[in-house]
This record gives structure tokens, C-alpha cells and sequence, in this order.
């Protein structure tokens, strides 16, 4: 058996009225996220991590936000993307694990339906696929409400 790791970061900025799109699920939320696709700043991450597992670069080498095609895309199109081209290269997802900061809305009643809405387009079972969620404290840009902030890692193999 081959494996591979790898990370993916992302941070979106957050504005009022806009959709919130977090992990495959929209988030009842006053403000959302400053994109060029639907902004879901953890599908982002995931990829990214998913990408630079398998070689394969980053998200916007793949999916430029200067390209009319992405936007207001939703992001599991993207991911469902980059499944495929790992699925070509002989790549399966072991595992992946996802850290949200965000200071607000509070994710905790989501996370369950996030992991239910990747699991499938990763090809794993709820099991394999975490998500955290944390606020920082009021500290820095995510704890003033400016933006949010995911870090991804996922591990694949063959
Ligand atoms: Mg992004």
C-alpha cells in the first residue's frame, strides 16, 4: 500500500448578505463569504489538502477564479472534481480532518451534516471524514468577524 499526505489552508473575508457555505452545508447566518465560487471556505481547504496529496497542485491552478465557468459554483462540484482526477491517478481518500475558525455563528449543530455531505463525494464513510470547529478567542481577524480560516488535512492511498 501507497500513501500520501497532504494540507490545504484557505481564508475567506466575511460579509453581511451574503450566502454562508461551510463544509457542503449552508450556515443560517446574516453574513457570508467573499467568493468568487460559493465561498465554501472548507471545501476549499479540503481540496487544496486533497491536491497537494496526490501531486496534483492547488485549487486554483484547476479552478481560476478568473475563469467565468466557476462562478458561483458550488464548491462540492469542485471537490467532486478533484476526486476525479485523483480517482485517475489510482488515488482512494483514507482519511480527512478538517479545523474551522470561525468567531460566529456557532458550528457545533452543523458539523454532523457537513460530514454527512463530503463523506459521500470523498468515497468514505462519515467516520473518515472530521470537522472541528473553534473560535480564536476574539483574537486576530477571525475573532473580529472579519474572515474565516480552515486548515485541511487529508490522507490518500492506493
Ligand atoms: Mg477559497
Amino acid at each position: 500500500m501507497e500513501y500520501r499526505i497532504g494540507h490545504g489552508y484557505d481564508v475567506h473575508a466575511i460579509a453581511e448578505g451574503l450566502p454562508m457555505w461551510l463544509g457542503g452545508v449552508q450556515i443560517p447566518s446574516a453574513t457570508g463569504f467573499v467568493a468568487h465560487s460559493d465561498g465554501d471556505v472548507a471545501v476549499h481547504a479540503l481540496c487544496d489538502a486533497l491536491l497537494g496529496a496526490a501531486g496534483l497542485g492547488d485549487i486554483g491552478l484547476h479552478f481560476p477564479d478568473s475563469s467565468a465557468e466557476f462562478k458561483g459554483i458550488s464548491s462540492l462540484i469542485l471537490l467532486e472534481r478533484v476526486m476525479e482526477m485523483l480517482s485517475a491517478a489510482g488515488w482512494k481518500v483514507a482519511n480527512a480532518d478538517i479545523t474551522i475558525a470561525l468567531q460566529a455563528p456557532k458550528l457545533r449543530p452543523h458539523i454532523d451534516a457537513m460530514r454527512a455531505a463530503l463523506a459521500p463525494v470523498l468515497g468514505v464513510g462519515v467516520n473518515a471524514v472530521n470537522v472541528k470547529a473553534t473560535t480564536t478567542e476574539r483574537l486576530g481577524f477571525v475573532g473580529r468577524g472579519e474572515g474565516c480560516e480552515v486548515w485541511a488535512v487529508a490522507l490518500l492511498c492506493k
